[in-house]
């Protein structure tokens, strides 16, 4: 395959023995991220939201583009040995706090969507989430998400404009 572009989220909500707390986890993930068939093109800022769910840790969150010849199979499974390496343990409740996920969000090559690996591109919750797209809208704001064509920028809007209920609560 030639080479692909990716937009990855990153995640962390747990302590790591060794690397520390969830920021150092993302910056350490990052780096190991860059491989000799993969190149990390830019990352976003880190950001710190507060938990969702049972685990009540604080989440640190980054996007990063990356450029790659690995399929979006070869790439998720590429991901996954680095999740392990931090000591992520897929077992247990859903929101169980974690050491790191990483997620592919959009590929250059559009739409993905596959059993074995379980595999969906755009991915599925992205554009819910303030903690990926704020990030994602740092460094890839007018990538196009090819399920509702609108860019990033559009879907952060999108997100953050008012509800109608907000707008009559508004005292003014
Ligand atoms: P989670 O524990 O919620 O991160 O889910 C991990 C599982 O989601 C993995 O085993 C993947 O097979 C699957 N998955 C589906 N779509 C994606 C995606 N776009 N990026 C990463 N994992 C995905």
């Amino acid at each position: 395959m030639s080479q692909q572009l990716y937009l990855i989220a990153l995640g962390s909500n747990q302590r790591h023995e060794l690397a520390g707390h969830p920021r150092k986890i993302i910056e350490q993930a990052i780096e190991a991220l860059e491989m000799p068939d993969v190149d990390v093109f830019a990352q976003s800022s880190i950001i710190e939201s507060a938990a969702i769910g049972a685990s009540r840790r604080r989440y640190a969150n980054a996007v990063a583009v990356i450029a790659s010849d690995l399929d979006p199979p070869a790439l998720l499974h590429r991901l996954q040995s680095v999740e392990t390496h931090f000591g992520r343990r897929r077992i247990g409740q859903r929101w169980r706090a974690r050491t790191l996920d990483l997620d592919i969000l959009l590929w250059s090559g559009g739409i993905w969507s596959g059993e074995c690996p379980a595999l969906a591109i755009p991915h599925a919750a992205m554009r819910e989430r303030n903690f990926v797209l704020g990030p994602a809208t740092e460094i890839a704001h007018d990538w196009v998400d090819p399920l509702t064509n609108l860019t990033i920028r559009q879907l952060f809007h999108r997100l953050n404009r008012p509800k109608p209920l907000d707008r009559l609560q508004s005292p003014h």
